[in-house]
C-alpha cells in the first residue's frame, strides 16, 4: 500500500463539513460521511476503518461484495450502493448492502423490494433524481419543477413497497469548474423534497444524499444530510475493474 494519508484526509473533510455546517446555521451532526472506496483495493478500506470510517460507499455490485466479505469481521461497518444498479444484480445487493442510494425506477424497486420480503428485511433507499436535465445521469427526470407533479405516482407505488423504507433523495450535479454553478442543483433537490413532503407526507424524505470530493461543502451548505467522498479521502483512484 501507498502512505495516502487517509486519516488525516478523512479528519480534515470531517472538519470542512463541520464549517459548511455552520456557515449555513446547521448542526455539523446533521451530515452523514459516507467515504466512497470503489476502484480502490480492500487494503484501502481497511486503512480507513483504522483510521475510524464505518459507513463506505461503493458503485458496484460484485466489487462492493467482496469488500463486505472480506470485511465481515469487522464490527459496525455500513455499506452503501451509489451507483447504478442493473436488474439482475439486485438480488446481490439487497444481500450484501444496507442503504441504496441509486434507486433509479419502479422496475429495480419491485426487484429490489422482491428480494428484501424474500429474506424479510427492510431495505432503505434514497430516489435518484435527475435535476441537471444531462443525459449521462440516472434518476427520474426532475431538471423542471412544473413537471414534478408527475413524479408522485410512481413514487407513491415506490413508497408502497413493504420491503422498502423511502428516506430521501440522491442526486449527482453536474461537473463544473466553479462549484458554485452547483449550487442551483443541490437547491432544486431541495426544493423537491420539500414539494414531495407536502405531496405525499406519510412517506420519510428527510435524507438528502448529495456532493462529492469537489462540491461537497456546497452542498452542505445546501442541506446534504449525507455526502459521498472518495478522491478527497483516499486519492485518485487506481484502475477501475
Ligand atoms: C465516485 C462517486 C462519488 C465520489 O466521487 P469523488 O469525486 O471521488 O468524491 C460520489 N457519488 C457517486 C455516485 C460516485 O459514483
Amino acid at each position: 500500500m501507498n502512505n495516502s494519508p487517509i486519516r488525516s484526509n478523512y479528519l480534515q473533510v470531517l472538519e470542512q463539513i463541520a464549517q459548511a455546517a455552520l456557515s449555513a446555521r446547521r448542526p455539523a451532526d446533521h451530515v452523514k460521511l459516507v467515504v466512497v472506496t470503489k476502484g480502490h483495493p480492500v487494503e484501502a478500506v481497511q486503512e480507513a476503518v483504522e483510521a475510524g470510517v464505518s459507513i463506505f460507499g461503493e458503485n458496484y455490485a460484485e466489487e462492493g461484495s467482496e469488500k463486505v466479505i472480506t470485511l465481515r469481521e469487522k464490527p459496525g461497518l455500513e455499506w452503501h450502493m451509489i451507483g447504478h444498479i442493473q436488474s439482475r444484480k439486485a438480488r446481490l445487493v439487497s444481500e450484501y448492502f444496507d442503504w441504496v442510494h441509486s434507486l433509479d425506477s419502479l422496475k429495480l424497486a419491485s426487484r429490489l423490494n422482491h428480494f428484501a420480503v424474500e429474506s424479510g428485511r427492510v431495505m432503505p433507499v434514497l430516489l435518484e433524481c435527475n435535476v441537471s436535465g444531462e443525459e449521462s445521469k440516472f434518476g427520474w427526470a426532475a431538471w423542471q419543477e412544473h413537471r414534478w407533479e408527475s413524479l408522485l405516482e410512481e413514487f407513491a407505488q415506490v413508497a408502497a413497497l413493504p420491503g422498502l423504507k423511502v428516506s430521501g433523495l440522491m442526486t449527482m450535479a453536474p461537473y463544473l469548474q466553479d462549484v458554485e454553478q452547483a449550487r442551483p442543483y443541490f437547491r432544486r433537490l431541495r426544493c423537491l423534497r420539500d414539494y414531495l413532503a407536502q405531496q405525499l407526507p406519510g412517506v420519510n424524505w428527510q435524507e438528502l444524499s448529495m456532493g462529492i470530493s469537489a462540491d461537497f461543502v456546497v452542498a452542505v451548505q445546501e442541506g446534504a444530510t449525507m455526502v459521498r467522498i472518495g478522491t478527497a479521502i483516499l486519492g485518485a483512484r487506481p484502475h477501475l475493474r
